[in-house]
């Protein structure tokens, strides 16, 4: 199968979230597969031709290759090893300096890019252009959140009608129902649609542009990030006013649990980390947590648990109760590291809260991907208790270093997170996140049923091949269409 993902953020080469990681393993995995991949996203300020290297294609595209080299793969048969070479999966940049060549994916500290609707739609259609320039003409154009949904619009509504773009189906993965491009309407001329589109079967949303409800209307399946998330966003509570689009939809609508890259999140390897260590050493993983109270001026105590937060600072994330506990969390007999930016008032209440317990919390009010990783390998806890979470991919990463994960009871970290592998509240409440970090500093002190944990939570498996497969189903069920 030929296929196009188009993401407006991929790793190695921009990321503010877990989409970029989805971006960047996804199309190996699908590679591996035997499927033939390509990427389409914008090319940033950040994506420079120092740091990566970038073949020109001509004035407005340029491309790199991700995931080239040689795999050995044992050969179960025979006694040798083989060697796969992978060609790797081509990632296009889609230049355009006003729109991109900027500080900020999507917005600088004081706030949106006021121009985000033009800058989109200027990727999307620029994306359908290259596949015609290029001769790629994909089974399935998989597209991601909003910033990619006037994909499937401006595929159905202009280029369909064109032979080569005829019968290309359309998959949106939401991995955000919160954010979906909202505009006002005076702008809608800005976008090149008829507005005949603008109505409730289409882009109007209360009077205003909604880009993601577009991609929603005119994609032939919607995807989402978790199976348990996927029924969430149908209900009135988590679905932000587009449930009722979904529900309409919900024969088309499925959910698929993002997998980890475990070439990139391995305790073994991982080059960032004080020392490597597996299940069998496990007293390195002390050295990791040694390392990071180190870093961190934080008083050097084994039997002390410490807590690790990295994350977006923000409501969603459970800043909330988070915040109205703080106090009670701080003189507790913990240590706690935060990693992330975010809203402006977190930052003012932690920055209060480090003054007055500088041996209990550090705080790292930055995006720092060294620090994640020592983060993810020198706590003993990792705190993510979302208040929806559509799969979050910390709780997966933590389980692969051993680090027991503290969760909300919702999304994909209802599907991840159990009382055998973590702790987990149902209750959103600031009274049931304190209960439930007192419970795991109580099990933190058995030390052997601690071991034990840590070896279970060890074992999970989230890698990206079988996502893939199920990926695979999907763009089959979109090809039925
Ligand atoms: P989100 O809703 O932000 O996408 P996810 O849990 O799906 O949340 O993914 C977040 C990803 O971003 C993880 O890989 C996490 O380690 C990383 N991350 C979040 N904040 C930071 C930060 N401040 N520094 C480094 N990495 C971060």
């Amino acid at each position: 199968m030929k296929i196009l993902i188009a993401a407006s953020e991929v790793v190695p080469f921009a990321k503010t979230g877990g989409l970029a990681d989805v971006a960047g393993a996804l199309p190996l995995a699908l590679e591996e597969e035997g499927q033939e991949v390509i990427i389409a996203m914008p090319k940033y300020k950040v994506i420079s031709d120092s740091k990566f290297s970038i073949q020109k294609l001509n004035e407005g595209i340029s491309y790199s290759v991700i995931g080239k080299n040689i795999n050995p793969v044992r050969n179960t048969e025979a006694t040798h090893e083989e060697s796969k070479i992978s060609n790797g999966v081509k990632v296009y940049f889609i230049k355009n300096d006003l729109y991109f060549n900027r500080d900020g994916l999507y917005g600088d500290k004081t706030g949106d890019h006021k121009d985000n609707l033009e800058r989109f739609s200027f990727y999307c259609k620029r994306t359908l252009d290259l596949l015609k320039e290029i001769n790629f003409k994909p089974d399935i154009i998989h597209v991601h959140d909003w910033q990619a949904s006037l994909i499937p619009v401006y595929l159905k509504a202009i280029y369909a009608k064109g032979p080569f773009y005829k019968n290309i189906k359309t998959v949106l993965t939401i991995h955000n129902i919160g954010y979906q491009g909202l505009f006002s309407k005076d702008r809608y001329p800005k976008l090149g649609l008829d507005w005949s589109l603008f109505n409730i079967e289409g882009l109007e949303f209360y009077d205003k542009i909604n880009i993601l409800k577009g991609g929603m209307e005119f994609s032939d399946v919607i995807n989402t990030v978790s199976p348990t998330y996927s029924k969430e966003i149908q209900t009135k509570e988590f679905g932000f006013g587009l449930e009722g689009v979904l529900n309409k939809r919900r024969s088309s609508v499925f959910g698929i649990l993002n997998g980890i890259d475990y070439t990139i999140w391995n305790p073994e390897t991982d080059k960032f980390i004080a020392k490597n260590y597996s299940i069998n050493n496990l007293q390195d993983k002390y050295k990791c947590k040694e390392g990071l109270q180190k870093i961190c001026n934080l008083p050097l105590k084994k039997d002390v648990p410490l807590f690790g937060i990295v994350s977006r600072l923000a409501e969603q994330k459970g800043f909330d109760i988070l915040a109205e506990g703080i106090e009670k969390i701080c003189k507790m007999d913990l240590q706690l590291v935060i990693l992330g930016t975010g809203d402006l008032k977190y930052h003012i209440l932690l920055e209060g809260m480090v003054k007055k317990y500088p041996k209990v919390i550090s705080l790292h009010l930055k995006f720092d991907d060294a620090l994640a990783h020592k983060i993810y390998a020198g706590s003993d806890i990792f705190l993510m208790p979302s208040k929806y979470e559509p799969c979050g991919l910390g709780q997966l990463i933590s389980l692969r270093y051993g680090t027991i994960p503290l969760v909300f009871k919702t999304g994909g970290l209802a599907d991840t997170v159990n009382k055998d592998n973590g702790f987990i509240f149902d209750k959103y409440t600031k009274d049931d996140l304190i209960k439930t970090i007192k419970d795991s500093i109580k099990a933190y002190e058995s030390k052997k049923n601690w071991s034990e944990l840590i070896a279970k939570a060890m074992k999970y498996n989230f890698s990206w091949e079988a996502a893939a497969k199920k990926y695979l189903e999907l763009y089959a069920k979109a090809k039925s269409k």
